[in-house]
């Protein structure tokens, strides 16, 4: 199988002396790893480019979906940090969510500007990939995971108010920056979605600041469960069942 990775941070753990190659799409070129992992082919993005720093408000949606999809990956794993809106969802524990809410407002949202596609979000993330990552973390005794969520998508760079977390706590649960619009781009090419996030800090009002630097020192001391995780994960890939995500794109056509 050949699966995609996406991340905001490197992970020098989880691939063993991986390839790099660029990728050209028509949205710019794409840099990845890609590398063999048991019986599957595995691509890397880093995705806030190349040199890891471009804002969530300036990733290249489109151009890593499309990277996947000409390098005919079938499944993305997307990993990333959020903050939590929850009292029992505490730092340091692990969300797989069922559902997002988008409420970005200047980022490309769809690969199709010129034709009228409406793909189906009943279920965005896939329901197979979502149960073989728990079942990765639940045999991992040192990890707490939560196994749904509605991951509410902000526009970033700024983190959010009190307010806000107040009013989007009574619809969800964690809060991040990246998870739309890639979960749309990559139902759009027909590829199966999974996020799996790291609750890095509780969001504002529930704590009392939120220094960045913590945020990263808590990741940094999880990222090695993270890969443990995923490689987990792909050990089990093979008895990923049958699943809506991979249909077809003409069918939302209106
Ligand atoms: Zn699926």
């Amino acid at each position: 199988m050949r699966i995609g990775i996406l991340c905001g941070h490197y992970m020098p753990d989880l691939l063993t002396n991986p390839e790099k190659i660029k990728v050209h799409t028509p949205y710019g070129d794409i840099h990845l790893e890609t590398a063999t992992l048991g019986n599957h082919e595995v691509f890397f993005i880093q995705r806030h480019g190349e040199q890891g720093n471009l804002p969530p408000h300036r990733i290249n949606y489109l151009g890593n979906i499309h990277a996947f999809a000409v390098s005919h990956v079938s499944c993305i794993f997307s990993i990333g940090t959020v903050g939590s809106m929850q009292k029992m969802i505490r730092p340091g524990d692990f969300v797989i969510p069922h559902d997002f809410i988008d409420t970005t407002k200047s980022r490309p949202t769809t690969f199709y500007d010129d034709s009228r596609i409406h793909v189906d979000m009943t279920e965005p993330f896939c329901s197979s990939l979502r149960t073989l990552l728990l079942k990765s973390c639940k045999k991992i005794k040192e990890i707490t995971v939560h196994e749904n969520g509605v991951y509410l998508v902000t526009e970033g760079p700024r983190l959010e108010t009190a307010a806000e977390i107040q009013l989007y706590s009574t619809a969800a649960d964690i809060v991040g920056m990246t998870v739309a619009p890639e979960v749309t781009l990559a139902r759009e090419k027909s590829m199966c979605f999974v996020s799996l996030c790291l609750v890095c800090n509780m969001a504002a009002g529930l704590q009392q600041r939120l220094p960045a630097d913590e945020i990263s020192a808590l990741y940094k001391k999880k990222q090695p469960l993270i890969s443990k995780i995923i490689h987990l994960t792909f050990q089990s890939l093979d008895e990923k069942q049958l699943c809506v995500c991979p249909s077809d794109v003409s069918q939302a056509t209106l």
